[in-house]
């Protein structure tokens, strides 16, 4: 077993390859005093820091706003008419996409609803939505109210897959069952790429070949993907996703959201969606003709020009990744090697308290690395608040989801072995207190 103590951690940190991502962050004042090292944030998955690229775009923002007023469109470092472009880089190195294939825009729900009105067709006997049971809430309510609005039941149209009773994460075999089964009445099939609550990463490429063999369209939800492990969605040949900024993208709380969509689809003329302005070709735009133009990429389904400020922010979060590539041969193999390393760690920490405890708590993440990014989720059975409140209170910040499962997530761009090594203690002493 790998070993977990003090000097493995500074081993593992002192030779981590990744370069460049260390001093991006403003590790937040946890307790009284300034940071502590034995300290950590391990809520990455629920809202990232705030980066320091965020911080100068914001600013940047703010004296272009002052000192240019209408002229900020198209002057000074991002001139606001084409500030969405500015996200392309990073949203094509995030998602596997194409330049065309990338849009940051609006949040993730409101992305939802915008995909789902061009991509769930219903059509004579196909109208089924093959979906996680355990879905995301946002996500379960925006598939429930658009079916309500085109006045279709939510109970006839959804197909749920859940884990099977005893289990904590859905089974490959059994969404691709659900497919097989009622794929010739189904027009979407949409998942979560990373469960929000296990942690577990679905087989994007599997699920997409089956869907589209049954003449489904299929989508997935990039909340706790985007940022977290790497995606090729193009290669993949998905038909849509939608992510959200504030996550592992660390885009600040609310919008920048993003949408990846298929070229085969924003190509094509002939694509029907909901449009307005922004998805207007931007050569033609300021032309105020009467007829909708859209531009040949993804940023078609754009509505709005822009919120400058989630934009800023936005941006800022994706510098750091794009900076990351730059900084490591051009890729984020770097970046997803030190968050797996520390993933393992966590993980074998966490193992050696369980061997000692094996029935107060059990790991609900998968172990196989392509099963997982940086979250590891624990199932605490009804002490989940108990124990988060405990580590939080001591500066080990994570959460809790439901009455039973603590989420920790190890992200590469802040988290340190030396920090889980110093979780692990505490968590060993907090299990053994409610055990009692
Ligand atoms: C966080 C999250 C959302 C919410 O996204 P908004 O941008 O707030 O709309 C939706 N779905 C999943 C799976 C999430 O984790």
């Amino acid at each position: 077993m790998q070993a977990v103590d003090l000097d493995a951690a500074r081993h593992l940190d002192s030779t981590s390859t990744l370069i460049g991502p260390e001093n991006s962050f403003n590790l937040p004042k946890i307790a009284e005093g300034s940071p502590d090292p034995s300290q950590a944030y391990f809520l990455g998955h629920s809202l990232g820091l705030m980066p320091r690229q965020s911080g100068q775009r914001l600013n940047d923002a703010i004296s272009s706003w002052r000192e240019r007023g209408i002229r900020g469109h198209f002057e000074g470092q991002s001139p606001w008419y084409r500030i969405d472009e500015e996200a392309i880089p990073g949203l094509k190195l995030l998602t596997g996409g194409t330049e065309r294939e990338v849009v940051l825009m609006n949040s993730l729900s409101v992305n939802l609803h915008v995909m789902m009105q061009a991509f769930y067709r219903p059509e004579g006997d196909r109208k089924l939505v093959i979906m996680e049971g355990g879905a995301f809430p946002s996500d379960r309510y925006g598939v429930q109210t658009h079916l309500r609005v085109r006045d279709l039941s939510p109970q006839e149209c959804i197909v749920e897959v859940s884990p099977r009773s005893g289990e904590h994460t859905l089974r490959t075999e059994d969404i691709l069952a659900a497919i097989e089964n009622h794929g010739e009445k189904t027009a979407l099939v949409f998942f979560g790429a990373v469960q929000f609550v296990s942690g577990q990463v679905l087989d994007i490429e599997k699920i997409t070949a089956a869907a589209q063999a049954k003449g489904c369209k299929v989508g997935f939800d990039l909340a706790h993907a985007s940022g977290n492990i790497p995606l090729k969605l193009h290669d993949w040949g998905t038909d849509f996703a939608i992510g959200c900024g504030y996550k592992y993208l660390n885009g600040g709380a609310g919008d920048g959201g993003h949408a990846w969509i298929h070229e085969r689809h924003v190509m094509n003329p002939e694509l029907v969606h909901l449009g307005a302005w922004w998805g207007n070709d931007p050569d033609t735009r300021f032309k105020m003709q009467h007829e909708f133009e859209p531009v040949l990429r993804a940023s078609r389904f754009a509505l709005s020009n822009p919120p400058l400020f989630s934009a800023a922010a936005a941006l800022g979060g994706l510098d750091v990744f794009v900076e990351s590539a730059r900084n490591n041969g051009g890729s984020l193999d770097a970046l997803w090697q030190r968050r797996e390393d520390l993933w393992q760690f966590l993980h074998a920490t966490v193992s050696a308290i369980h061997e000692k405890m094996p029935t107060v708590f059990e790991i609900i993440t998968p172990a196989d690395p392509k099963e997982h990014g940086a979250m590891l989720s624990l199932f605490v059975q009804g002490k989940a608040v108990e124990i988060e409140k405990a580590l939080c209170d001591e500066g080990f910040i994570v959460d809790a989801r439901g009455d039973s499962v603590v989420r920790i997530s190890v992200v590469p761009l802040w988290v340190s072995a030396e920090q889980i090594h110093h979780f692990g203690k505490r968590l060993h002493e907090i299990l053994a207190a409610t055990a009692l």
